[in-house]
């Protein structure tokens, strides 16, 4: 036998009637635990203030005014006492309290599986004389008390005063589980009921998570700089293009394919063009991924491809000038297993299982295990590349790390910034130490001035250590001045330095001096001719000491 409604409507009524946070966890926890398992799922979802789960997306769709002519009907009173009602109320749900109080009801006592059939009838069916029909069916067999939360519930004014915080703490206490764990049930699931129903079988840490019910994307932290990389996490450090488009969570089961935005709103048919490669991929999945436009393999710069995003109808002129490709970097769920869990590289090797083809491209990423000046050198490299692709700059993040919802941590780091380079001819050299011992690796390096040359900066190589080995044996051979631990050279490499800032300083004799200066490759294409001159210097320093901190 179902579980009567009127439980419910009076285990709600005494929880609206205390202000204490424990007692009202006591009263729903202790009701909750009492119920059978398909009376948990339809009471728990009903204590949300919903019809149906998170998850769902049906509508009632019954209008206010279906709602009050019923009501009205029901009660036997008066447009003008449902007026003077509401005026005191200001609730629809109250209302119909206050009307059909001391009215008899028919039929057998209402239980939760009624409740729940009628909203599933509601939904079902079409054209508002159905919907009347089958509210006035439910709430003829409803006592006042009954009514209000019925109404309360169908008109979707108000909620019925349980913030869902609320429901969680007292599913936890009701079956004695760990708060987090539900209210991670309830977000990955999104349906509280079906969260009630595994805290109660002790299966809340089964990783299903529910097709077409968005969840929080993981979000990244920006860093000033890429010295700052290190410091947050340890290597290795798993490096991807920050690509500049649209946040896209795809969800795909059967034959259905659903786009949600960062605001979890479906922006489906805003990408036709993807839908059916998309579809075509066996099985259910739901990926992490980028929407933007590439021509020859170069991104299309945001502010192009935003002229196709405020359409509704994407029409075949668009699709032609700018269709849609989505880069996936992550993938959060497969075959009806979710990876949220896993450490980030093996969801990253169940993602290139994926076929992904035609519009839909895997994120460019690598792996870099590296610290201080090789870890700097590596990420510039890889900035600059991906810059030449015409990618924003950089995501890094920690191979290890789960997804998590809705986060900003340290675990994806990125890095956008427009990094500032100066290419710069090689004037001195010095020995190295440690693993460098025995190699020309470090470098003085200068602008040009007029016919002169003048230092603006000294850094530790961020060649690869062949480069070094070819370049200590060039040093060699184009030393000028031999002064014992550093080499005066002829003044033909060219390299290109790329640095935090760029101060005014007395320390080299252009009067400026680099923070963090970094060598990002060499430059073999360029003559000394057209290095950076002191006048470029000078420019930076004063737009730095001008530009806003
Ligand atoms: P921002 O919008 O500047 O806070 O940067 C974060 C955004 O970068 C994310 O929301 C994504 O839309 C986007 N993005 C581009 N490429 C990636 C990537 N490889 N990994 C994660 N997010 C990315």
């Amino acid at each position: 036998m179902s579980g009567r409604f009127a439980e419910w409507v009076s285990t709600a009524d005494a929880v609206r009637a205390t202000t204490k946070k424990l007692e009202k966890n006591r009263l729903l926890g202790a009701y909750l635990a009492r119920l059978e398992d398909a009376d948990l799922v339809i009471a728990a979802r009903l204590f949300a203030g919903a019809p149906f789960p998170r998850k769902d997306e049906r509508v009632l769709s019954v209008g206010w005014s279906a709602l009050s002519d019923v009501l009205l009907e029901r009660s036997g009173k008066s447009g003008d006492d449902m007026r003077a009602s509401y005026q005191r109320h200001a609730d629809l749900g109250d209302v119909a309290h206050d009307l059909i109080a001391g009215s008899a009801h028919e039929g057998e006592p209402l239980t939760l599986a009624d409740v729940a059939a009628s909203f599933d009838g509601i939904a079902a069916v079409r054209g508002t004389n159905n919907k009347r029909e089958l509210v006035r069916a439910l709430l003829r067999r409803a006592d006042s008390g009954e009514a209000r939360y019925i109404v309360k519930i169908v008109s979707g004014e108000t909620r019925i005063g349980l913030r869902e915080g609320l429901l969680v703490d007292a599913i936890a206490k009701g079956f004695e589980r760990d708060r987090e764990t539900v209210a991670r049930a309830n977000m990955l699931t999104g349906d509280i009921g079906e969260a009630a129903l595994r805290a109660k079988h002790g299966t809340l840490g089964e990783p299903t998570l529910a097709h077409f019910s968005p969840i929080g994307m993981m979000l990244a932290t920006p860093v000033l700089d890429l010295a700052e990389v290190a410091q947050r996490f340890p290597p290795p450090y798993v490096v991807e293009d920050k690509y500049d488009g649209v946040r896209a969570q795809v969800h795909k089961a059967g034959d259905r394919v659903e786009l949600y935005s960062r605001t979890f709103d479906r922006v489906t048919s805003r990408y036709p063009e993807l839908l059916d490669t998309l579809r075509a991929i066996p099985g259910s999945f739901v990926l992490d991924a980028e929407v933007l436009a590439f021509e020859a393999d170069r991104a299309v710069p945001f502010t192009t491809f935003q002229t196709r995003l405020g359409r509704k109808d994407v029409t075949g002129e668009v699709r032609e000038r700018l269709p849609a490709s989505l880069v996936v970097f992550d993938l959060l769920e497969r075959d009806g297993t979710a990876l949220l869990d896993l450490p980030l590289t093996e969801r990253h090797v169940r993602l290139r299982a994926l076929p992904l083809e035609g519009p839909l491209r895997l994120a460019r990423q690598t792996t870099l295990d590296a610290t201080g000046d090789d870890l700097v050198a590596a990420l510039d490299r890889e900035f600059l590349a991906s810059r030449e692709r015409g990618n924003e700059g950089l995501m890094v993040k920690d191979p290890r790390s789960p997804y998590r919802p809705g986060r900003r941590g340290m675990e994806w780091l990125k890095v956008k910034r427009a990094l500032r380079t100066l290419d710069v001819v090689v004037t001195a050299v010095e020995w190295g130490h440690g693993k460098r011992h025995g190699v020309l690796s470090d470098y003085t390096f200068s602008v040009r001035d007029g016919d002169r040359l003048r230092v603006v900066g000294k850094a530790y190589s961020g060649l690869t250590d062949k480069e070094i080995a070819e370049m200590t044996e060039h040093f060699l051979a184009t030393t000028t001045q031999d002064l014992g631990r550093a080499r005066i050279v002829r003044p033909d490499t060219v390299i290109e330095v790329a640095f935090d800032q760029i101060q005014q300083s007395e320390r080299h004799d252009s009067g400026y001096a680099m923070r963090f200066p970094r060598i990002v490759r060499l430059r073999p294409d360029k003559p000394v001719q057209e290095i950076d001159t002191l006048d470029t210097v000078r420019a930076i320093a004063k737009g730095e000491r001008e530009a806003p901190s």
